[in-house]
């Protein structure tokens, strides 16, 4: 409220050239009277279902615009969902004083009626929705009142279009570029008290010259790469190593690897000083894809994936695709699967998209896969905003993974490699739900050729079924004697059936 949304927003349309909306307007436009009098006459509650409409439509309409938006218009989660899935949303800020000398020029319904002074009010209100302006692809302060400096601001981030990972305090938004890394660091570092900087040896030595120059050479740690390394020692390593750099809780962790790099670092993240900022940088398509949405944090422990960790975002991450030119091949076109994944769980288009350019995928063109890195994460943000600490529906993202999981278990994890498994994991998913009734049946062959295209696996009958069906019963996302199986019916359209672990080996058998 009073942060300068219209005059800003305005700035914007003039400057980019595109139309210009006011919510507040549109509303009253609609009610044929004042935001004052609909409050008098009809209430907050019928404002609200207005306002409510109209964002709706807007939101409906497409293509490029800038929408004002009263301060209470995303208060309803599923409304900022919506929105922050289909335009850039900025919070903008301003100090309370700022705030009550600018309204007073115009009426403010919510702050001119109730109790207290309008200062206390507008306290009293920021307070209340500071949870739903946090979750925001950016905020910029309007304090100082330059509003074409604000307008540049803003508009530098529309341009990068990040994806929001909506955890109310703690989102943070995902950059999908090539060749940002550079100047999306600058941003996001801020001034930490210390740094450190965390990869392992391979991409030290192809990618740490260009990040340590962009952080002004601040420390890096070396870890040895690769998931046996992926342990407690490590995590000692990368705290020894924030000891000597000196880091206190406002220190910051820049993670610069793959998922294993990054995973170790937001563990340590997570752990020191009960809890200091971090940013990723993944350099692997699995890690882009994957591992830098949901804050998930881990080191193995004996023989146990992921056995000891915590869920702790990142303060933001960086996908920088230009990393990937370098990713070994296997490693590479096994994340692909990831993406196909993705697609089935959300994104009908992503799997037409793969089918079209699925050549250019496998060359790595820049452009290409900053589509599918940017439509893949999308998928996987919506869902982690929707359920933050794996409470349901973040289940369907384990799409694949039941057998998958067992094929890379039965073989000692030593004769595929994760996304190979998942490939094989994904066909057999799709037969088994066509089995159950649940799959379209066409998808049992589409998918499957788009995965061969992919160089992917595909061919059950030369994989180790047997041996992985008796590792079905270990399936972390058992239940008693059922297992939450992730069934696709068309692309977008998934959900998990419980299904005996008995029926389940049968079925994978036999499809
Ligand atoms: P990885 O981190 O071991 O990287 C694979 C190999 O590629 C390593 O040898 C590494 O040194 C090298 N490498 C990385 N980037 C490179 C580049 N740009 N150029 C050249 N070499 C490069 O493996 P990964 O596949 O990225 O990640 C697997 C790990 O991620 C697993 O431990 C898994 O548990 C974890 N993961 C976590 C999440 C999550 O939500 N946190 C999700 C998926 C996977």
């Amino acid at each position: 409220m009073a942060t300068g949304k219209s005059t800003i927003g305005l700035r914007v349309a003039e400057l980019e050239g595109v139309p210009f909306d006011d919510l507040d307007r549109l509303v009253e436009r609609r009610a044929a009277a004042s935001i004052a009098e609909i409050f008098q006459t009809k209430g907050e509650a019928e404002f609200r279902r207005l306002e409510r409409e109209e964002l709706d439509r807007v939101l409906e309409q497409g293509g490029k615009r800038v929408v004002a938006l009263g301060g209470g218009a995303l208060l309803e989660r599923e409304i900022r969902l919506a929105a922050l899935e289909r335009a850039t949303v900025i919070t903008l800020e301003a100090p309370v004083d700022v705030v009550v000398s600018r309204a007073s020029s115009e009426p403010r319904p919510l702050l001119m009626n109730g109790n207290g002074d309008v200062e206390t009010r507008a306290r009293q209100l920021l307070e209340a929705r500071q949870r739903a302006y946090a979750e925001a692809h950016a905020h910029l302060s309007t304090a100082k009142g330059d509003v074409d400096e604000c307008a540049r601001r803003a508009i530098q981030v529309w341009k990068r279009s990040p994806i929001l990972v909506a955890a109310a305090e703690h989102s943070y938004a995902v950059d999908v570029g090539a060749d940002i890394v550079e100047g999306r660091l600058v941003e996001l570092v801020g001034s930490p008290t210390g740094m450190l900087t965390v990869s392992d040896a391979n991409v030290a030595k192809l990618h740490g010259g260009r990040v340590q120059k962009a952080l002004r050479n601040r420390k890096l740690l070396e870890l040895e790469p690769g998931e046996e390394h992926k342990t407690p020692d490590a995590l000692l390593r990368v705290w020894n190593g924030a000891l000597e750099a000196g880091m206190d809780r406002g220190g910051l962790f820049v993670a610069l690897g793959g998922g294993v790099v990054c995973d170790i670092t937001g563990f340590a993240a997570a752990t020191w000083m009960r809890g200091t900022r971090w940013l990723a940088l993944p350099t692997t398509l699995l890690a882009m894809v994957d591992a830098s949405v949901g804050g998930k944090t881990a080191v193995d422990f004996s023989d146990a994936k992921n056995a000891v960790g915590a869920f702790w975002q990142p303060s933001g991450v960086v996908c920088d695709i230009s990393f990937l030119s370098s990713e070994p091949e296997r490693s590479f076109r096994g994340a692909v699967s990831e993406a196909v994944k993705s697609a089935l769980i959300g994104d009908p288009e992503l799997l037409t998209y793969l089918e079209v350019n699925a050549d250019a995928v496998l060359a790595r063109e820049a452009s290409i896969l900053e589509e599918v890195v940017r439509r893949s994460i999308s998928v996987k943000a919506r869902i982690v905003s929707r359920d933050e600490r794996e409470s349901g529906l973040r289940a369907v993202l384990n799409l694949g993974h039941t057998v998958g999981h067992a094929l890379e278990a039965c073989t000692g994890y030593r004769t595929f490699t994760h996304g190979e498994a998942v490939s094989l994991g994904l066909v057999s998913a799709l037969r088994i739900g066509a089995r159950l009734g649940s799959t379209n049946p066409s998808l049992t062959k589409r998918v499957p050729a788009l995965l061969e295209r992919l160089g992917l696996p595909t061919d059950l009958s030369r994989a180790p079924l047997k041996e992985a069906v008796d590792f079905l019963s270990h399936d972390k996302k058992r239940r008693g004697t059922y297992i939450h199986f992730v069934v696709v019916s068309e692309p977008g359209r998934v959900d998990t059936q419980m299904i005996p672990v008995e029926q389940l080996r049968r079925l994978a058998l036999s499809s």
